[in-house]
């Protein structure tokens, strides 16, 4: 996962959680608060009860282990009429007030007490097995310490005297009540179970004008001979239980309320998470998704898929004329469109393993699932199809730059689908979409690696292109144009080679068609026209036997309106004749604003340049151009000379084509020429220059210089630059 997509899982999470957690935390807080008030009412009501009894019992154990009479224990236990009777150890009955009630089924509560026996007690033991009557405190682990008399046994173990324990036991089921680290417990469901046993014991008394209820059970206590069995009363007053009820109820209740809360809120905060999340993701322009979203989702797609056989491709689309038509209507139906363009894209996709979202203006990406290559061109030109007849009024064309994601590494190795950069692979895509920014109509581009290396190279010329103007690192070569008859030098082109200190000797099919896409070729094109101006007005004044020389000027130049008046004052301001500069125009110029590059051919001539319509038949021929320009040169492109356009057929056109210049009264100059046969040829149609490697190669300033001197090629022309 990228950083950008942990950033926005963090913001999306936390603000869920964030406020979840707070919430989670005070109800937790307050069940603890709850729950310890509520065992505090327990113990206060109930504990004390359970140990007064234990202690009554207790007590007549001891008397009983001291032979004392019912009698006198009735007189003991003042008008408590209690009902106990021992049995020895193995069940015989042995003594009895009263009747037996007990039922098999026993409970336990262990009452942790120990004794601590004084000092003087100790010394009146003299031997194990004594019987000796100690006065003895019983500390009972919840603090309360009272004062009892107590007939011990004594055993071998003086000071470890064992904890007691009390069994209780009724008539009735009886819970297990333990006790753990010293302190009383209960077993609170156990318990409350007894409590609402309530009903069965008829009991009734009334204790300081309160109405009591008394809760029978059995206490055990172990005597030297036997068990004492004594029946205590767990008493509670209606008021305590009135109390105890209230005191639940209203525990309860405010438990409840808090759940109610907790869920409530959550509820809240799901319900405005969600909001707050479709807003995150929602595209303001479309209603539909954003780029946010995409990110997160591609993302979670190919983690989830990073196994799966099938490819991943992410796309950029362009809606091409998104602009225009913003243009021409207004930016609020532009905006229209590209919602319905997305509700479309979006139901062509498989919504489980494939995503749209609307990334900017006119562009939205994509990512598709496919099998095959052949399977994906053939969705994408579905879609681009179903997106063309989107409005029946209009002819849109769309741009599909596509990215298949690459699933294996140069070393071989599988691509770590979750390790994937989306936003270098958006980007990727959206570079093969740049490669058709010239293309008319709709068309998809994919991506390889050396559009990355061209993108690099275009960023490097760009980069570079101001300081080797200002260093003068573009070199003028010249390549010279021959009579084919006569093997006279009558012209040359000017072409244009970067020395460049940092990237070397650069051809213009390197750089050139950059500066024509960035506009640096206006400048290009000034340059080449002051050098060439400045060398012919040396060679006039060195006496040379100069030529007119051809400079190519951009197509995008043109549609400067003065662009005849610049080429006159710079050549002025170097001082060379008109006549001896020629400009070149590629055939793919004339398609322009066509009253504008008539002006300008007009003015042109007028200020005695002459005008040379470049690579002649390489495009889209125009012979209707040849008919409104008044131009003085054709040159006839190179590709009239390869390959299968050499044939027959090949020079049928050629010759057709110098014979329709001658009828123009224009001049005809064949370019590329590396055959002789072509020469002889191009000099039996009437061509009158032959600009080839046949001849000469582009050369630098001071090798054309020899070139001119000599008239004619030069021996073993080696300029292969
Ligand atoms: P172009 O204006 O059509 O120039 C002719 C191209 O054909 C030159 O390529 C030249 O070296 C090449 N050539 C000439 N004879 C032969 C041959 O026999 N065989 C082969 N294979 N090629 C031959 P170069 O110099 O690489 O220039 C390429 C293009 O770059 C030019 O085509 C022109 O469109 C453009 N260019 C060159 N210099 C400039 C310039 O200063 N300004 C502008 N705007 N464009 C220029
Ligand atoms: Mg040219
Ligand atoms: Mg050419």
């Amino acid at each position: 996962m990228t950083k950008k997509e942990q950033r926005i899982r963090k913001i999306k999470k936390g603000r869920f959680w964030g406020g979840f957690a707070v919430l989670l935390v005070v109800t937790v807080i307050e069940c603890v608060i709850l729950g310890l008030t509520l065992q505090m009412a327990w113990d206060l009501v109930l504990k004390e009860n359970f140990t007064n009894e234990y202690e009554r019992i207790n007590t007549i154990a001891n008397c009983y282990e001291n032979g004392i009479s019912d009698a006198e224990m009735e007189r003991i236990l003042g008008d408590e009429k209690r009902i106990y009777f021992v049995k020895d150890q193995k069940g015989k009955l042995l003594h009895a007030t009263g009747e037996d009630t007990m039922s098999d089924e026993w409970g336990e509560i262990v009452l942790d007490t120990f004794l601590e026996i004084n000092e003087e007690a100790i010394n009146e033991i003299k031997n194990v097995g004594d019987k000796v009557q100690v006065e003895a405190d019983i500390h009972r682990t919840d603090g309360d310490a009272s004062g009892l008399d107590l007939d011990l046994d004594i055993d071998d173990d003086l000071y470890n005297v064992r904890s007691r324990f009390m069994r209780i036991h009724t008539d009735r089921e009886i819970p297990v009540f333990r006790s753990r680290n010293g302190g009383v417990e209960f077993d609170f469901p156990a318990l409350a179970k007894w409590v609402s046993d309530v009903r069965f014991f008829e009991d009734e008394e009334y204790y300081r004008g309160n109405k009591i209820l008394e809760l029978p059970f059995w206490i055990e206590c172990e005597l030297g001979e036997g068990i004492l069995y004594g029946k205590g009363f767990y008493k509670m007053r209606y008021a305590d239980m009135a109390m105890m009820v209230g005191l639940l109820a209203v525990i309860g209740a405010l438990l409840a309320i808090t759940f109610l809360i907790l869920i409530f809120s959550m509820i809240s905060v799901i319900r405005r998470q969600r909001k707050a999340n479709a807003v995150f993701f929602m595209d303001e322009v479309t209603g539909g998704r954003n780029w946010v979203w995409f990110l997160l989702k591609v993302g979670q797609f190919l983690r989830k898929r990073r196994n799966d056989r099938y490819n991943f491709a992410i796309a950029d689309l362009v809606f091409v004329n998104y602009r225009n038509f913003c243009m021409c209507h207004s930016v609020a139906e532009g905006e229209e469109l590209l919602t319905k363009l997305d509700v479309t894209i979006r139901r062509l996709l498989n919504r489980r393993k494939e995503a749209c979202a609307h990334y900017a203006s006119d562009h939205f990406a994509l990512l598709l699932h496919y099998e095959t290559q052949e399977e994906l061109k053939k969705r994408l030109e579905e879609l681009i199809t179903t997106l063309e007849q989107i409005d029946k009024e209009h002819n849109f064309s769309f741009h599909l730059g596509v990215n298949p994601l690459p699933a294996k590494l140069e070393n071989g190795r599988t691509v770590r689908r979750k390790k994937i950069d989306i936003d270098e692979q958006y980007n990727n895509a959206s570079t093969a979409c740049m490669t058709l920014t010239d293309t008319e109509g709709s068309a998809i581009a994919y991506f390889d690696e050396k559009l990355i290396e061209e993108q690099k190279w275009l960023d490097r010329v760009q980069e570079a292109q101001k300081g080797a103007l200002e260093n003068e690192e573009f070199l003028v070569y010249y390549q010279p144009k021959y009579n084919p008859v006569t093997g006279q030098l009558t012209g040359a082109e000017a072409l244009i080679r970067w020395e460049s200190p940092k990237y070397g000797f650069l051809s213009p099919g390197r750089f050139i068609p950059i500066f024509e896409k960035n506009g640096f070729i206006t400048e290009i094109d000034h340059y080449m026209i002051r050098h060439v101006a400045r060398d012919q007005k040396r060679w006039i004044d060195a006496g040379m036997n100069c030529v007119p020389v051809s400079v190519n000027v951009s197509r995008a130049h043109f549609i400067e309106h003065d662009l005849a008046d610049q080429i006159r004052d710079m050549v002025d301001a170097e001082g060379a004749p008109h006549n001896l500069i020629e400009l070149e125009l590629t055939e793919s110029a004339f398609f322009d604003d066509k009253k504008a590059i008539i002006h300008t051919i007009g003015k042109l001539k007028e200020y005695g340049f002459a005008v040379s319509m470049d690579d002649f038949g390489s495009g889209y021929s125009s012979l209707n151009s040849l008919k409104d320009m008044p131009l003085d040169v054709l040159k006839l492109d190179a590709e009239f000379f390869r390959g299968e356009n050499a044939g027959e057929r090949g020079e049928i056109v050629v010759k057709e084509a110098i014979r329709l210049a001658k009828a123009l009264h224009m001049k005809t100059v064949a370019e590329g020429i590396e055959a002789r046969e072509q020469v002889d040829f191009l000099a039996e149609q009437g061509c009158d220059m032959i600009q080839g490697y046949i001849f000469a190669h582009p050369m630098p300033g001071d090798k054309y210089e020899m070139a001119m001197k000599n008239g004619t090629p030069l021996e073993g022309d080696e300029t292969q630059k």
